[in-house]
């Protein structure tokens, strides 16, 4: 069953300057991001610093209003809802349950006026969903559930660790039995012991509650092991969507065979991609070039490159990108 139907997505962020704060430009964050993803999916979406991943997913919880494009969600009935012009009054409360968001920094995305106890059960008296009798034990689960003691309800986000607090991340976020939760680099601020417990912990959730997961990270080892489909972006654009097995085995974009490269890894396939590797600087999203956005790095790119933009098939029914140069 399907949950949200991405299509054509645009963010662009104005920039203004002057007395008047006249907008003189653009930062181009996101062009034209076309995907689907359905019950129990994890799609990850990779990429360096400042490709757009982290815009996509706070446009698709609407911390931004998208610029053109359409957003549908799809309730647990299969009714359509449109939320791409905003959230209707009639679809708020089962989006904002449906779908929930874990951030980068555990350090900043937890009130640290709030106890533990207060922090997981803001959601759930937000939509109702547990009597307060049953309050206490409903929290107690929540925090047995992610790995920490229900003593803990009654501390505060600062006498915990960087794990800990994710940990109670993830308890808020699946408090309210969401459908899908948006993961925005969820373990790139914690130490690499402390990272494989979240991962494991996430998985584990998924396994259980058929939870459908958008893994954001620039970490190619972490996206593969999580992910069941692969979006790849690079200043902004979709270079490459395919299941994670294929992009893997078969990488087919020279940005998607860099990142490949770039990872430290001796077997026999991975030195096949070592030529091709990543040189200079992402061009700036204020100017992007023209034609392909990755002529100014490919080591492959034509004449044609910086005028056209690659055949995209992103609308074709499995949503890949497809530049008509890459079986090279
Ligand atoms: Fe490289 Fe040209 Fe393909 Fe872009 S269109 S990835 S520049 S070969």
């Amino acid at each position: 069953m399907k949950i949200l139907q991405i299509e054509r997505l645009k963010k662009y962020f104005p920039i203004k300057a002057g007395v008047f704060l006249q907008v003189v430009g653009h930062v181009k964050a996101m062009e034209d991001v076309n995907f689907g993803i359905s019950k129990g999916e994890t799609i990850g979406v990779v990429g360096e610093s400042g490709c757009g991943k982290s815009t996509l997913g706070r446009t698709i919880v609407k911390i931004y209003e998208p610029t053109a494009g359409n957003i549908s969600y799809f309730d647990e009935s299969g009714r359509e809802h449109d939320i791409s012009k905003g959230l209707h009054r009639s679809v708020r409360p089962l989006f904002r349950r449906d779908v929930q968001m874990i951030f980068q920094n555990p350090f900043d995305s937890l009130d640290p006026r709030m106890t533990v106890r207060d922090i997981i059960r803001e959601p759930i008296e937000a939509h109702n969903l547990v009597p307060s009798s049953e309050m206490d034990g409903y929290v107690s689960e929540l925090l047995m559930k992610v790995g920490l003691y229900p003593e803990y309800a009654q501390r505060y986000p600062h006498e915990f660790s960087g794990g800990q607090r994710q940990r109670i991340a993830i308890a808020r976020s699946i408090s309210v039995n969401p459908r899908l939760i948006i993961c925005d680099e969820p373990t790139s601020a914690l130490d690499v012991s402390v990272q494989s417990q979240i991962i494991n912990l996430l998985q584990e959730l998924r396994e259980e509650n058929h939870i459908s997961y958008i893994f954001i990270s620039h970490n190619l080892d972490v996206v593969h092991h999580m992910s069941d489909r692969i979006l790849v972006m690079y200043l902004g654009n979709v270079v490459e969507a395919s299941s994670a097995t294929e992009l893997f085995d078969n990488p087919s974009h020279p940005y998607t065979k860099a990142l490949m490269a770039s990872i430290p890894n001796w077997s026999p396939e991975n030195r096949k991609l070592q030529d091709v590797r990543l040189e200079g600087e992402p061009p700036s999203p204020i100017n992007p070039p023209p034609g392909c956005p990755f002529h100014p790095r490919c080591p492959y790119r034509l004449e044609i490159c910086d005028k056209q933009k690659p055949v995209s098939r992103a609308l074709s029914e499995d949503h890949s990108v497809a530049c008509w140069l890459y079986d090279r």
